[in-house]
């Protein structure tokens, strides 16, 4: 139910969790992060309940940081609101994960595909299918992260906002929204994407409107935006002007 995004300088963790307990007003059922640490590794941490359960958890067993992450809240629409449930959602050998707001229609019939090439499932969600989606193209493509996202927005029906990275690529995340929101927050060598302004107000005012049916890649210094055929396209800057 919400989403941040982060690349950047600083150690992502903190970044993450403020910017989703700035979401919280939102409700949710679930929370989790996941970032690629400073050896360019993905860890992910993911817990059914309040975000202060995930915040424990992390206390108890700290998460390797780094300057790339993600985070979610979940509001559970497709299977219940359990551990394995809560997103980020993994992929390529745990190399790739992926979060997602929204209802992904045609997820049946994309998981049948899926699991008759032998990919097998760790959750009952609409949101993993769409991770092992882009973890085969991804494989099928030769390691373009972009080129994969777009391939599988393309074959989604429904509503989404979907953010994703890969351990090989640190430095950038890649999000998409169709029938959902997402916003971008520019920084100063650092950038943001949040389900709503909410999410990076502490770091930003600079915001740029993402439109319907958009593709974004973010990295420290660069924001790319393109519709789903991949032709770049201006995004709107606007100012967050009022106070969270
Ligand atoms: N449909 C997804 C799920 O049930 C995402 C729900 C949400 O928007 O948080 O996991």
């Amino acid at each position: 139910c919400g989403i941040v995004g982060y690349v950047g300088p600083r150690p992502s963790q903190d970044i993450l969790l403020a910017g989703l307990a700035r979401l919280e007003y939102r409700g949710y059922d679930s929370a989790g992060v996941a970032v690629i640490d400073g050896d360019g590794a993905l860890g992910m941490r993911k817990k059914a309940g309040k975000l202060a359960v995930l915040r424990d958890s992390l206390k108890d067993a700290a998460l390797a940081d780094g300057n790339t992450g993600i985070g979610h809240t979940r509001w559970a629409t497709h299977g219940g609101p359990t551990d394995e449930n809560a997103h980020p959602h993994l992929a390529d050998d745990d190399k790739l994960a992926l979060i997602h707001n929204g209802i992904i229609e045609n997820f049946a019939a994309l998981r049948d595909e899926l699991l008759a090439d032998g990919v097998s499932f760790r959750s009952e969600t609409d949101t993993e299918v769409a991770a092992a989606l882009l973890g085969r193209e991804y494989r099928n493509n030769g390691g373009d992260l972009q080129l994969a996202f777009r391939g599988v927005v393309n074959r989604l029906e429904g509503a989404f906002t979907l953010l994703a990275m890969h351990q090989d690529h640190p430095g950038l995340v890649v999000g998409a929204r169709r029938n959902s929101p997402l916003v971008i927050g520019l920084g100063e060598g650092e950038n943001f994407l949040g389900s709503d302004v909410a999410a990076f107000i502490e770091y930003t005012r600079k915001a740029l409107a993402i439109g319907q049916d958009q593709i974004v890649s973010i990295t420290p210094d660069a924001v790319t935006v393109t519709d789903f055929a991949g032709t770049p396209v201006e995004a709107e800057p606007f100012d967050v002007s009022w106070d969270a």
